[in-house]
């Protein structure tokens, strides 16, 4: 049967099993035939690959690998490393990867994929989806195990995200800032988040869970009085909490109205005026109201 939106790929033998487990790495091969292995009454999935290519440069001391300068050198033991979890049932991939040496330094390295961190067991895969959990409001507890993963690797991949969004510094502000706000997730309180950037770089500085004038005050307490003093100008749309918040954190902020929303809300008024109007030449019956729809 063909339908309009479903694109169909046919995929060889070979290639599926590393399809179904996600792995984009072109130097990793999976065996075709896994192992179903029961441990404390728990049943895994056990999938064989390899990883093997031709270095460009020797990763220690990073001669180009021309004429045969780095060759292979064997395998390392096999790494286990933890995938995501199949029809419910946890998985594993048994990596083998190759090892090189160089013949300038004569040192030996071991391949290195996209798919896993060097010296870590656990797929990229798995870290994104822990993320991803981390987004909605579960344990730690919940989202090991729904990860096959310990509480520790939750909560070490929670700091390696905090890092990223983490405000380091309260003591500054930019002179120029926007205000805006966004939907961001379901749960979010009032089904809207609000969001700062520096007006003049576009950066984000940060995003607040709810935009209400008793969230946004307790937030921006945390900024010294200085870095709040220090702001000229805020950009903002049409919003009354933002304006009180302003005069109470920002003494010296002016306050500029987008220009978007000053003119989107000139044409919603004349809108809701004109079918005001029409409403009333509707009701009398007659020739006024056609002629002036038209
Ligand atoms: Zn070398």
């Amino acid at each position: 049967m063909n339908n309009f939106n479903t694109k169909t790929k046919e995929i060889k033998e070979g290639e599926f099993i590393k399809n179904l487990l996600q792995i984009k790495d072109k130097n990793i091969t999976i065996e075709e035939t896994h192992r179903e292995i029961i441990k404390n009454n728990q049943k895994y999935f056990v999938f064989k690959g390899t990883l093997t290519y031709k270095p460009k440069k020797c990763e220690c001391c990073g001669c180009l690998n021309k004429g045969y300068t780095v060759v292979k050198n064997g395998f390392n033991e096999l790494t286990r490393i933890n995938l995501l979890k199949i029809s419910g049932i946890p998985a594993y991939l048994e990596l083998r990867k190759q090892r090189f040496k160089c013949k300038t330094c004569n040192k030996k390295f071991v391949a290195t994929t996209s798919f896993v961190d060097k010296y870590c067991s656990i797929s990229k895969n798995v870290k994104f989806s822990i993320m991803s959990d981390l987004a909605d409001t579960l344990s730690f507890k919940q989202i090991a195990k729904m990860n096959n993963v310990s509480v520790n690797t939750v909560i070490r991949t929670l700091y390696k995200c905090k890092s990223h969004v983490d405000i380091l510094n309260y003591n500054t502000l930019p002179e120029y800032l926007c205000f805006d706000e966004l939907k961001f997730t379901k749960d979010s309180k009032n089904g809207m988040s609000f969001i700062f950037l520096d007006a003049l770089t576009h950066e984000i500085i940060d995003i607040v869970d709810g935009r209400t004038e008793y969230i946004l005050n307790n937030y921006f307490s945390r900024f010294s009085k200085e870095a709040r003093s220090n702001v000229k100008a805020i950009c903002i749309d049409i919003y009354t909490p933002y304006m009180k918040l302003i005069r109470n954190k920002f003494p010296n902020a002016e306050i500029v109205i987008d220009r978007f929303h000053i003119i989107q809300n000139v044409n919603r008024e004349l809108n809701r005026t004109r079918v005001k109007l029409m409403n009333i030449y509707k009701k009398q019956k007659g020739i006024n109201y056609t002629l002036l729809k038209k």
